[in-house]
């Protein structure tokens, strides 16, 4: 994979992450109610990024795993039946060689473990964590290559591939993706997306995020240009409608 095959992760024979920081009592990114780690660092260039200071590979707080582990167990009686951590971003799985000891730690008390990942990612280690992961959120930005290229400035290939991995080993799926106006509502791509997907064993759950600027405050500060600023937030109808034409293909579809 080219694109990223030179970002500099942190090594497995260092048990730590590097951390940009936690969201306690999450309960938009996982079932029931979560530790959120949101982890430095990500490949994808999106437009709409809410969380344009995790992207930088350089950021953040190099934590020993041991800690985080703590953290969830300080935490885990509010985790209840469903709930646990989520490893979000940027992108968690540029670490997944230090995450994969983390998530078996975290098994071992009996914490689950959840992924949001952009799914570009295909090493040896990030296969590895998958197949650990008790549930992964696969963020799709876009089908069409072209308009995800100009979503994301990368290639939709990997996350493709990466859901049809994910059906290999069993590892279930929600599918998050955010309908932004323009960009990525548009009819065909998305009932092209769910033609592709349709099928796909390990996919439980639809999940429509509605596009937002809360994240636009942060690119000034960081000398980044949000170039999305002319973008409407959805309407209702909008949103109903993208959700009526996932729920022709699927069963659990839900606007988060
Ligand atoms: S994949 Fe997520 S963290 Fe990375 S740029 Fe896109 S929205 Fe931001």
């Amino acid at each position: 994979m080219t694109e990223t095959t030179a970002i500099p992760t942190v090594s497995a024979n260092v048990p730590l992450l590097r951390v940009h920081s936690y969201e306690s009592l999450g309960t938009y990114d996982g079932p029931g109610i979560r530790l959120v780690v949101f982890l430095q660092g990500c490949n994808f260039r999106c437009l709409y990024c809410a969380n344009p200071d995790t992207i930088t590979l350089q950021g953040g707080t190099l934590t020993p795993i041991d800690e985080i582990v703590q953290k969830a167990l300080n935490e885990q009686p509010f985790f209840g039946r469903k709930g646990g951590v989520t490893f979000s971003g940027g992108e968690p799985t540029l670490q997944a060689e230090a995450l994969i000891p983390l998530v078996d730690a975290l098994h071992k008390r009996g914490i689950n473990v959840c992924i949001d990942t952009n799914g570009s990612i295909i090493t040896d280690a990030a296969r590895e964590l998958y197949r650990r992961t008790d549930l992964v959120l696969l963020d799709v930005k876009q089908f069409n290559p072209l308009r995800h290229r100009t979503l994301t400035e990368r290639d939709n290939t990997n996350t493709l591939a990466t859901a049809a991995f994910l059906a290999e080993v069993g590892t279930p799926f929600w599918l998050r993706y955010v309908l932004v106006p323009g960009y990525s509502d548009d009819v065909a791509d998305i009932e092209a997306l769910c033609r592709h997907l349709q099928g796909n064993t390990a996919l439980q759950r639809v999940e429509i995020l509605p596009y937002h600027t809360l994240g636009m405050h942060k690119y000034e500060p960081l000398g980044m240009e949000y170039k999305l600023k002319d973008v409407p937030y959805n309407t209702p109808q909008q949103l109903d409608a993208a959700r009526e034409l996932f729920a022709r293909y699927f069963a659990d579809v839900r606007v988060n």
